[in-house]
């Protein structure tokens, strides 16, 4: 059985996508079997895996409107050797045509369900929005990983994710947890960034993964050569630091 887990943070731009995509190509050279659910209409944690959202005949949407298998939708991707179920655009309208379906809240843990087997992990990257698309995601996981900017109103809205995941854990999901926050774009040369990342180890204990992720323009470049930065620049510091925290990931499961 796969072990699931979102990632997610309402906050735009926070680098969701970025963990999300480099997550699933660390824990691949771990030799962990992965997919990457996209659930974001922007599409960006395909494209960054090298799956053009423009080309797609199936995706996320038609399995969340029961239009299309997940095994018939779901891509490989090369350049980070898991596999991906994409989104487009098109799941934007996924948000409203889903309020007339039954259990509208639990379609992707229905379809995960039927690949689950196939995979050590399954990692979810969620849209910037406490949505119903998000909602999805967090009944379908075991786990939700937040990336976090570590500045000043980096805690703002945190308290937001918190209490929804404290709600779908007590109405709707029981085996939901936070695994833990991610200090990701870290910049140590700012008094500022030490103290927030102090402050969230203060407040969150060990639920503050180990791993640091840097701040690196390699990372932030990959997307456009459709390439993890894990595997576009496996020497440079942002890939290692996810590589690492795809080891420190593996270990935190065997405890969950
Ligand atoms: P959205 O809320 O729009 O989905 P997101 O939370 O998924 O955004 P990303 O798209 O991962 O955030 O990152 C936002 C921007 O920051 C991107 O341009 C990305 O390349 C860049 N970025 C993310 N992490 C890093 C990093 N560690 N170092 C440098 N740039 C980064
Ligand atoms: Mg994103």
């Amino acid at each position: 059985m796969a072990k699931i887990f979102c990632v997610a943070n309402q906050k735009g731009g926070v680098g969701k996508t970025t963990t999300a995509v480099n997550l699933a190509a660390g824990l691949a050279q771990l030799d962990q079997r992965v997919l990457l659910v996209d659930l974001d209409p922007q599409g960006n944690a395909t494209m960054g895996a090298g799956i053009n959202k423009a080309e797609l005949t199936s995706s996320v949407y038609e399995v969340l409107l029961g239009l299309a298998d997940i095994q018939g939708a779901r891509k490989n991707s090369e350049s980070g050797r898991f596999d991906v179920l994409p989104a487009n655009r098109e799941l934007a309208g996924a948000e409203v045509e889903m309020v007339e379906l039954d259990n509208r809240e639990k379609r992707l843990k229905d379809a995960i369900a039927a690949v689950d087997a196939e995979y050590d992990f399954v990692l979810i990257d969620c849209p910037p929005a406490l949505s119903m698309l998000t909602l999805n995601g967090l009944c379908a996981a075991h786990g939700v990983i937040i990336p976090m900017q570590c500045e000043y109103y980096a805690l703002e809205g945190l308290s937001d994710l918190v209490n929804t995941i404290k709600k779908v854990h007590a109405k709707l999901n029981t085996d939901l947890k936070i695994i833990g926050l991610l200090r990701v774009m870290f910049d140590p040369r700012m008094t500022l960034s030490q103290q927030v990342s102090a402050q969230l180890e203060q407040h969150f204990g060990d639920k503050v993964f180990k791993t640091i992720i840097p701040r690196n323009v390699r990372l932030a470049e990959a997307p456009s050569y459709g390439m993890p930065g894990v595997t576009f620049d496996p020497a440079s510091k942002g890939a290692q630091a996810y590589i690492a925290f795809g080891a420190e990931m593996v270990q935190r499961i065997q405890s969950l």
